[in-house]
């Protein structure tokens, strides 16, 4: 039997969930995947290499590339915009490649729409506690700061029907290894 299509998943969720923990742990444990390399304009954390980590660029050059149809999607979240380049994932999707976005779900919804073939993995917090613990954080940011961003929790959390998959973050390694076998099934 021919190897069926590869395949393109996109992992989002509310912010403070946990995927970029998940991210680290599959380029680790299952290097086959192929993860995208998002466009920003957030400046560079420390750590972050630029073409590995994110891609960094001003709003001119990110609002080019809009505008030239070279993202496949994009969003503006928490104060910046992001996106991801269309080109590497069509390259990758066509060789054969399992390939993986994380991405915030303003662009999961725009992935649905594009590419209704995508799976969409949705990454849930064990209980809200859980979640509000990490997004307080310690408790260092003023209290308008750590509201807002509990309200956005909560709007994001109420998005979990629209996607086809739900993984709850137990932990790090078995969440990973429950969306490596949707990403990759073969
Ligand atoms: P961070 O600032 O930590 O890199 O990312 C903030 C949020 O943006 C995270 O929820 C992350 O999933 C999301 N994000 C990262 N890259 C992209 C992208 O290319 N497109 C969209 N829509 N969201 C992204």
């Amino acid at each position: 039997m021919p190897d069926p299509p590869s395949r393109l998943t996109v992992l989002s969720g509310p912010a403070g969930v946990g995927k970029s923990s998940i991210v680290a742990y599959l380029r680790e444990h299952h290097p086959n995947i192929w993860h995208s390399v998002s466009v920003t304009t957030r400046p560079r954390r420390p750590g972050e290499v630029e073409g590995v980590d994110r891609y960094f660029v001003d709003s001119e050059t990110f609002a080019a590339m809009v505008r030239d149809g070279r993202l496949l999607e994009h969003a503006h979240y928490a104060g910046n915009w992001y996106g991801t380049p269309r080109q590497p994932v069509e390259e990758r999707l066509a060789a054969g490649e399992p390939v993986l976005l994380e991405i915030e779900i303003q662009g999961a919804r725009q992935v649905r729409a594009l590419m209704p073939a995508a799976l969409l993995v949705f990454l849930k917090p064990p209980s809200w506690e859980e979640l509000e613990r990490r997004l307080r954080g310690r408790g260092t940011e003023p209290p308008d700061v750590v509201q807002r961003r509990l309200d956005t929790a909560r709007i994001e959390l109420a998005a979990e029907d629209e996607f086809d998959e739900v993984v709850v973050n137990t932990s790090v390694a078995d969440a990973a290894e429950a969306i490596a076998r949707f990403v990759d099934p073969r």
